[in-house]
């Protein structure tokens, strides 16, 4: 049976599509129903962090769904408690709260309404190629045109700055009547192609947040839980949020979202000014605690952190040869390869050669591999790239 064709009946076309029906995946493999393999470098978006499948996940999952699925969280649970002692022994550790929600734009949400209430201003910075989800809230975060034009008015007072003008930004705070009271960062961008900002940016953002009393939010939905080689994206520059957005794979692909905050900020939300029906269910709980133990005990910060590292001098490598390849980015196991092509060519060529590649905008290919990638498994992931950007060499003629 193929099920591709009756999806589209009913999913529509709202999502770029490719010819390919998964059936089964573990670690960093996956297979389709006719049983042919991939080395997966799309990570589901990410979301796949600790591996398909993680032999701790499963456990969880099945020790929990035979106890309790649901539990609303006007109700205690010993899951929940236990999820939420693991998460605070890795969370940064000025960030002493958390509210539970269910996706990354639902984070990113929660953040930007509690800063409002917290700062009592509307207006937030957000960066030049930002991406931060696509609900309203999230959306007027977001920058891409593309995303925004069809559904105007977002919200007011939200202003974007280029991802290296700390000038800007300060101009801005300064203003006549100013209303800025919140910065929303990625520290790493990922959806617009694995930008990398300069080396002082993070931390000028951080004074002028300090010097006038912004909240500065970190969306580290992509790039943290070792995806950049350590813990938080944050780290490499040594700066800490007062609130940090996650998501993606923090419940080993159940899904989770997470907003943590200093504690003052939470302490401003009355009861029932946010909420979310599925928040803190147990489920995604046990996902949780099951992946931060594969993520510590596992060691796979550290093994993101040597496995990128290799990958990422193969595909400097790769750049000497392919003269089609601009700049190799990233950090760990999040990387990007800027082309000067369109690299939609290469996406499908790379479904049928067995490795599955991700889009970041149209001439970056965006790598997310699970952290549980090993050496022998990145060296045949180089080796098919390599073929990949040769085949697009002869296509092109170049
Ligand atoms: C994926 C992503 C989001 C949105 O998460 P959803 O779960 O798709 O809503 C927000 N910010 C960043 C940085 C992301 O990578």
């Amino acid at each position: 049976m193929n099920y591709n064709i009756n999806e589209e009946n009913f999913v529509g076309n709202i999502y770029q599509r490719f010819p390919v029906s998964i059936k089964k995946g573990k670690g960093c493999t996956l297979w389709d129903i006719d049983g042919k393999e991939y080395i997966d470098c799309m990570g589901g978006y990410g979301v796949a962090l600790v591996g398909h499948c993680n032999d701790r996940v499963i456990n969880a999952i099945k020790k929990q769904a035979e106890q309790l699925i649901t539990c609303h969280i006007s109700l205690y649970n010993d899951t929940r408690l236990d999820f939420l002692n693991k998460l605070f022994t890795i969370a940064p550790t000025n960030l002493n709260k958390v509210f539970f929600a269910n996706s990354g734009a639902e984070s990113v949400e929660a953040a930007i309404k509690f800063s409002r209430k917290y700062t009592k201003k509307t207006g937030i910075i957000a960066l030049n190629g930002a991406y931060h989800g696509k609900t309203f809230g999230a959306l007027s975060v977001t920058y891409n045109e593309k995303y925004r034009k069809s559904f105007l008015p977002l919200l007011d007072d939200v202003y974007f700055v280029s991802y290296s003008d700390s000038e800007k930004i300060e101009e801005l705070v300064n203003g006549p009547n100013n209303k800025i009271g919140t910065i929303i960062v990625e520290p790493i961008q990922g959806e617009t192609g694995i930008i990398v900002p300069p080396v002082d940016f993070l931390k000028k953002i951080r004074s002028i947040c300090d010097k006038h009393g912004l909240v500065l939010i970190f969306d580290e939905i992509q790039s943290g839980l070792g995806r950049t080689g350590k813990m938080w994206a944050g780290q490499h520059w040594d700066i800490k949020p007062d609130i940090m957005c996650l998501a993606k794979g923090i419940a080993g692909g159940i899904p989770m979202g997470l907003t943590l905050l200093r504690s003052e900020i939470l302490d401003c939300i009355k009861v029932g000014e946010h909420s979310s029906t599925f928040a803190g269910n147990p489920l995604a709980c046990a996902a949780g605690s099951a992946t931060i133990d594969s993520l510590v005990e596992d060691k796979l910060v550290e093994n993101s952190e040597k496995i990128g590292k290799m990958f990422k001098e193969g595909l400097l490598d790769l750049k000497d040869t392919h003269k089609i390849i601009r700049e190799i980015r990233g950090f760990g196991m999040m990387m990007g390869i800027e082309m000067k092509f369109d690299i939609k060519d290469i996406l499908f060529d790379g479904i049928k050669s067995g490795i599955l590649l991700l889009y970041s905008g149209r001439n970056i290919l965006r790598l997310l591999p699970p952290l549980v990638m090993d050496e022998d498994i990145t060296k045949k992931a180089i080796n098919l790239i390599d073929k990949l950007l040769y085949n697009e060499e002869k296509r092109r003629n170049v």
